[in-house]
């Protein structure tokens, strides 16, 4: 059986813990892989390459660095086929949304093309007399991100984009269900001219996660997945004194105003729900059509749509999504569906029973719809990850800015109509950190930044962007004079600018 190794210092380094982590084909529902799960000692191993790069990666001009990123992008942009291709057979994505998967951290690499302009750092000259303040962005040192299943290409390269281009080594944990990417990604890195330890790969479990947050020469680390974990991560990582932004779960939800563009509002919602057989934490889950008549269109529309929505094997062209991730993960969304039946929502469409011929074992579930979804429902609070639509219906504008507002969850949100005041209202008051309006999933684009609030995201800087800039860098303020001529008497009274 194929084993997939860690990659440290340049190398693939097999794994001694004896432990490991089965990797599935999610269309056949057989072991594909395994991967080894690394010790404490071999994060360690990992973090002492890192640190010995680092010294000299920091001093490598910003110009130069830049031209790695722009050799890295080349590079996936020519083996982006392959890539796809790996990532669908491990995590079940289609390949045109493995594809996206890919572009969209390919664009963080792009913004990181461009470091040299967004570390320029400030100066102010004659902050005194003949006094002058610059101040500078430096590296942390070395670096960490832990990531989930759902993105084993944006992802990464949100984090490891951004950190090693500002002067960083980094450590990536990627997830244990999809690890073969992650070290593609590393070994095209290493083609691309950055300097072996700059970027390694340890896979692993809580014993890899733990080893990274108790590390004493890790400063950062930058964590993706569900909100518990990332809440834990949070808590030890910054008990440990590193600094830590950590991404958690989401439960979007898309409001429909009577006057929107039903036709089109219900078309982008499908997407954005079944879309990934709803693995993302950007879909859009919840539906809140305002007012009966809204409500009542938007089920006609949904169920007319699912009539034609086609689910197929990964490497199918015409599928529009394909299996969900594992065995468990299958189970885990059939059980919400029958928790909705028992909490006493209507299930409209019930996707549990099927089948794809000739992949019977593989992990498909079909789409389902639920309506008549309630606030107090434990299927409404918390997440499905699966290609589960609930509409929640509601009467009025205040209530439908009130569901995503009070939610647990704060990831994004999304408004569809034609009244620009009544949207411009949502966003400005709606207790969501992104927002889209007639936008479904408004994932901001590489120069923006991204990050939820409430129980999406842990810690006070969102991912890549300036804000992925600032993660990765401390401030350096320099105050300098040049004195002539007589000494000047000692002062003993702290100095201001009267
Ligand atoms: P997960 O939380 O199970 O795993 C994420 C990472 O944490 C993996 O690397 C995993 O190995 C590690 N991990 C798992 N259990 C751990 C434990 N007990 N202790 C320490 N580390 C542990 O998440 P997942 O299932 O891989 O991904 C799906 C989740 O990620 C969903 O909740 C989704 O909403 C969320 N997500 C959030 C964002 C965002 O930006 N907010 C983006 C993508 C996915």
């Amino acid at each position: 059986m194929r084993e997939i190794t860690h990659f440290i210092d340049g190398v693939a380094v097999t794994g001694s813990s004896g432990r490991y982590g089965d990797v599935f084909n999610p269309n056949t529902g057989e072991v594909q892989a395994r991967v080894q799960l690394a010790t404490a000692a071999e994060v360690d191993r990992a973090v002492q390459a890192a640190l010995v790069a680092q010294v000299g990666w920091a001093q490598v001009n910003p110009q130069r660095r830049a031209r790695v990123m722009f050799d890295f992008k080349r590079l996936i942009e020519r083996d982006m086929d392959a890539l796809a291709e790996i990532l669908s057979s491990e995590h079940g994505k289609v390949i045109a949304d493995s594809k996206g998967d890919i572009q969209r951290g390919l664009e963080v690499i792009e913004f990181a093309c461009g470091i040299p302009h967004v570390l320029k750092g400030e100066y102010t000259e004659g902050a005194g007399p003949g006094i002058d303040i610059y101040s500078m962005r430096q590296p942390l040192g070395v670096a960490a991100g832990i990531t989930p299943f759902n993105f084993p290409g944006m992802i990464p390269m949100w984090m490891f984009g951004i950190a090693i281009a500002t002067g960083n080594t980094f450590i990536l944990k990627p997830s244990e269900k999809d690890p073969t990417l992650p070290v593609k990604l590393a070994e095209l890195m290493m083609e691309a001219g950055a300097p072996a330890g700059v970027l390694n790969v340890v896979h692993g479990d809580k014993v890899a996660v733990d080893a990274i947050l108790d590390h004493p020469d890790i400063r950062a680390v930058s964590f993706v997945g569900s909100s518990d974990i990332a809440h834990y991560v949070y808590s030890r990582g910054t008990a440990a004194g590193k600094r830590v932004q950590a991404m958690g779960g989401a439960k979007n939800h898309g409001v429909i105003l009577p006057d929107a563009d039903l036709d089109q509002a219900v078309k982008d919602i499908i997407g954005a729900a079944y879309g990934s057989a709803g693995e993302r934490c950007m879909a859009l889950p919840v539906v809140v059509p305002v007012g009966k008549a809204t409500a009542d269109g938007v089920r006609e529309r949904v169920l007319a749509e699912l009539q034609t929505l086609k689910v197929g094997i990964s490497t199918d062209p015409a599928a529009q999504y394909g299996p969900v991730v594992s065995q468990a993960h299958k189970q885990k969304i059939s059980d919400y569906i029958q928790m909705g039946v028992d909490e006493g929502a209507e299930l409209v469409v019930d996707g549990r029973g099927f089948s794809l011929q000739g992949y019977e074992q593989g992990f498909f579930i079909g789409p389902s719809l639920f309506d008549q979804v309630k606030p107090a429902m434990r299927t409404y609070q918390e997440e499905i990850f699966g290609p589960v639509l609930q509409i929640a219906r509601v009467e009025t504008f205040e209530e439908a800015l009130h569901l995503p507002s009070a939610h647990q969850y704060g990831n994004g949100v999304a408004i569809f109509t034609r009244n620009g005041r009544a949207a411009r209202e949502f966003a400005q008051r709606v207790n969501v950190g992104m927002v889209g309006i007639n936008v479904p999933i408004p994932v901001p684009v590489a120069y923006h930044s991204f990050g939820g609030w409430k129980r999406s995201a842990f810690g006070d800087v969102n991912q890549h962007g300036v804000e992925g800039v600032r993660f990765y860098t401390k401030v350096k303020t320099v105050t300098a004079r040049w004195p002539e001529g007589a000494v000047e008497d000692s002062a003993f009274v702290i100095p201001t600018m009267k």
